[in-house]
């Protein structure tokens, strides 16, 4: 393991670091930060909580020069919550460099953002649509931009930002580097790269397994009129401080949130109905403690850092089994413990299937009822090839529709 003196950062840089209170850098920081210091390309596969920010933050900011007013990096992030993130991030490690940091996002005034740009800065993070608005207005020039950083590139695809990526990325100088960071590499993010990079180092810290030792994971079979009631049960019964509901939809999210608010629980819902000052107001109740529970859609929730949910809840159970993992992995992160509940209902038997699949730890049956649907991960049993699979429930062709509790 090595410590951030011998990653060869400048002393300012490393003051930073110091006052963030970093004390060694995490696997993705020590595996992509010599690269990029370096001046190569990196694809970096990890999820947020890994120190991915830092990871290409760093470099950042070694590869700014202050003394130039022009804008010399560019951030690109799917959410206005991840851009504003990430320039936090950069602000504090960089706080004794004197870089100039400004976030660009949808939703907030263009002109306040023009008076920001105008005033000269170094780096810019950004969504980007709001950053082509500026590219067209003039207001942003790429031209002297040396570092290129696309955060949660899976996700902006998912949200339809490949042509804007692409835009962007060719109004950059093609003498710079780009760092790409992303918690899945669908082969739509491999095309981007071949694209767009120059012989990318890749550099694969996890999947989004979560930890056995601190993730205790239950399902319960439920029938979907009595979700609500379920969840309420459960709540009660756990006593959560902190939860993260997850539903399928926008609308199933925000009616959610009414209905626990309607029964006295404190929730908030996060989704992309939501104006940014709604989804600010979420955020911030939640982080700050004052409500325990966000109810949250996948695509609003992404990379945004919550430090420590004692309870993660899929309301709904995913399409993808992948987003199962990260949904879970909001839970028991820095070695604490957590709990994660899925509800499944008859329609999901096939989604929760894939999930088991996908997973070497066991998701326990909450009750004693649940066992009889016969979910259950086996480990080298089968024929896949020694690996870990899961059984199809026993019986369910004569259990739809009907649901023993
Ligand atoms: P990220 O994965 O970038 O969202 O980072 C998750 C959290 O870990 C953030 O609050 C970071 O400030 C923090 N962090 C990043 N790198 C380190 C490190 N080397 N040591 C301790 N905390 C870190």
């Amino acid at each position: 393991m090595i410590n951030f003196e011998e990653l060869k950062l400048d002393s300012l840089i490393l003051k930073g670091v110091d006052k963030a209170g970093f004390e060694r850098p995490s696997p993705i920081q020590e595996q992509a930060i010599g690269p990029l210091l370096k001046g190569q390309d990196v694809i970096g596969q990890a999820k947020t909580g890994t120190g991915k920010t830092a990871a290409y933050a760093l470099p950042l900011l070694q590869a700014v020069d202050v003394k130039s007013r022009l804008v010399q990096a560019l951030v690109l992030a799917p959410t206005r919550e991840l851009a504003v993130q990430i320039t936090n991030e950069i602000r504090r490690l960089g706080v004794y460099t004197g870089i100039k940091v400004v976030t660009i996002y949808g939703g907030q005034s263009i002109n306040v953002q023009f008076e920001a740009l105008n005033h000269g800065v170094h780096a810019v993070v950004g969504t980007p649509g709001r950053l082509i608005d500026h590219i067209k207005r003039g207001s942003l020039d790429l031209d002297s931009v040396k570092f290129v950083i696309l955060d949660e590139a899976d996700t902006m695809l998912d949200m339809g930002f490949i042509d804007d990526i692409e835009y962007i990325l060719g109004r950059v100088p093609a003498r710079r580097q780009t760092g790409l960071f992303s918690a899945t590499m669908p082969s739509r993010i491999i095309e981007l790269s071949r694209k767009f990079m120059k012989n990318p180092q890749k550099i694969l810290i996890d999947s989004d397994e979560p930890s056995v030792e601190t993730l205790d994971q239950y399902y319960a079979v439920v029938d979907p009129r009595e979700k609500l009631h379920f969840l309420a049960g459960l709540l009660e019964r756990e006593k959560p401080a902190s939860a993260m509901i997850f539903c399928r939809t926008k609308y199933g999210a925000h009616r959610l949130a009414g209905e626990l608010r309607a029964r006295n629980y404190p929730a908030v819902p996060l989704h992309g109905n939501l104006s940014q000052h709604q989804r600010d107001h979420s955020m911030n109740t939640f982080r700050s403690g004052n409500v325990d529970i966000l109810v949250a859609t996948d695509v609003a929730s992404r990379g945004i850092d919550i430090p420590q949910v004692e309870c993660v809840v899929n309301y709904d159970v995913p399409t993808d089994p992948l987003i199962y993992f990260h949904r879970v992995g909001r839970t028991a992160r820095a070695g604490k413990r957590g709990k994660s509940y899925i509800l499944v209902t008859t329609d999901e038997y096939d989604d929760f299937t894939r999930v088991l699949h996908h997973t070497k730890a066991p998701i326990k049956p909450l009750r004693d009822s649940d066992k009889q649907f016969g979910f259950e991960a086996r480990r080298n049993s089968g024929s896949y090839g020694g690996g870990y699979w899961a059984t199809r429930p026993r019986n369910s062709f004569y259990r739809r529709g009907r649901i023993h509790r």
